[in-house]
């Protein structure tokens, strides 16, 4: 830290990304991408966008924030795009939490939260997940502030039917609720019909996981109008152009092969049902996933011990040092060829252990 760097920020430890490591060949399982490529449809327009590079983006993000409402069925202003979900995360710490009004979420829960709250200054409550990693609603029902929920949560994987949100939304009438949906296309239920009922809900979904485009950047809000263009005011006081043109088109390259997105988040969600059974088999405990995750266990083995061995054996996925996680590694499904790989590794360590 320089002499220069700015005392208010002298505490602040930042979000601690996964490893993208380039100095050898990972079977990389452990920042949740995709094990396939975008869209030919998406590859096609980016690259067609290229010759155009010399004008800035739409800051409106108009033919992209029409076409992705049509696909979500809502009104293209109650949609904005941002660079990755991260950002609209960001935003709405900044527009709908402060001093006076704290953030709310369980203290298992997307890294990135308190690293916003702590950015901007913003007090927060961590609401324990309940014994078995569940989400305990009514403590976040019963929390003062702007709740933060991963659904599905993250790294647990596991997702809370819309009911329980709504129960939530109902308790925080004159508080704003976030529901990040990064994981939601791979089978749990989407808050997204439920702007129309809640004036209070902000939905906010990626296209790093189900569309295959991490390295892009793309992430949206979904909201009431009132609430996307007070999310608008801080955009255009932060980065008016914040979604590049590449990515734009992309994005909606993407939009235009929605069956592409179905038929790999299908194929996603069956090598994780066939991952974690062969995982059970080998006698981990692996928490039911609704995302591209697999969060688990062995009794035999500590988390990191796991995680160093299967490094070792050119396998990366994440291990958590927090007190409650730390048995646990998060294993992203990546590709059957990748999944045989990992249990491979693993029946070898296991061997080698017991
Ligand atoms: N929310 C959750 C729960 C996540 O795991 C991630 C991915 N790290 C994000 C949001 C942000 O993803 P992105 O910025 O790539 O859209």
């Amino acid at each position: 830290m320089s002499r220069f760097f700015h005392t208010r920020y002298a505490n602040l430890v930042p979000y601690t990304a996964g490893e993208q490591p380039r100095e050898r060949t990972y079977i990389k399982l452990n920042t949740n991408e995709s094990p396939y490529p975008p869209s030919p449809r998406a590859v096609a327009a980016a690259k067609e966008e290229l010759t155009r590079l010399q004008l800035y983006s739409d800051p409106t993000a108009k033919a992209l924030n029409e076409r992705f409402a049509a696909l979500v069925g809502v009104g293209a202003d109650e949609v904005m795009a941002t660079n990755g979900s991260d950002e609209i995360l960001n935003f709405a710490f900044m527009a709908f939490c402060g001093a006076d009004r704290p953030a709310v979420f369980p203290d298992v829960t997307y890294g990135f939260y308190p690293v916003f709250a702590n950015l901007h200054g913003i007090p927060y409550t961590e609401v324990p997940l309940k014994e078995d990693f569940t989400v305990d609603v009514q403590g976040l029902c019963e929390a003062a502030g702007t709740v933060f929920l991963a659904n599905p949560n993250a790294p647990t994987g596991i997702a809370l039917p819309a009911a329980e949100i709504e129960r939530i939304l109902a308790a925080h009438p004159n508080g704003v609720v976030v529901v990040d949906e990064a994981y939601v296309d791979f089978g749990a239920e989407s808050c997204v019909p439920l702007i129309r009922k809640y004036e209070n809900l902000l939905v906010t979904q990626t296209f790093s996981k189900s569309r295959s485009m991490a390295g892009a950047r793309l992430g949206f809000g979904i909201a009431r109008e009132s609430l996307i263009r007070d999310l608008q005011i801080i955009r255009n006081s932060t980065n008016p152009y914040n979604v590049n043109r590449v990515t734009m088109a992309a994005g909606i390259g993407a939009i235009e092969d929605e069956t592409y997105t179905r038929e790999n988040c299908a194929a996603i969600v069956k090598t994780r049902e066939f991952c974690t059974h062969a995982l059970q088999k080998l006698g981990f405990e692996v928490i039911p996933s609704k995302t591209n995750f697999l969060f688990a266990k062995h009794p035999k083995i500590g988390g990191e011990s796991l995680y160093l061995a299967l490094r070792g054996r050119g396998v990366l996925v994440r291990h958590f040092g927090a007190p409650r996680l730390t048995d646990y590694n998060r294993i992203t499904v990546g590709s059957p060829v990748e999944m045989e790989r990992l249990l491979a590794a693993v029946k070898e360590i296991l061997e080698e252990t017991t």
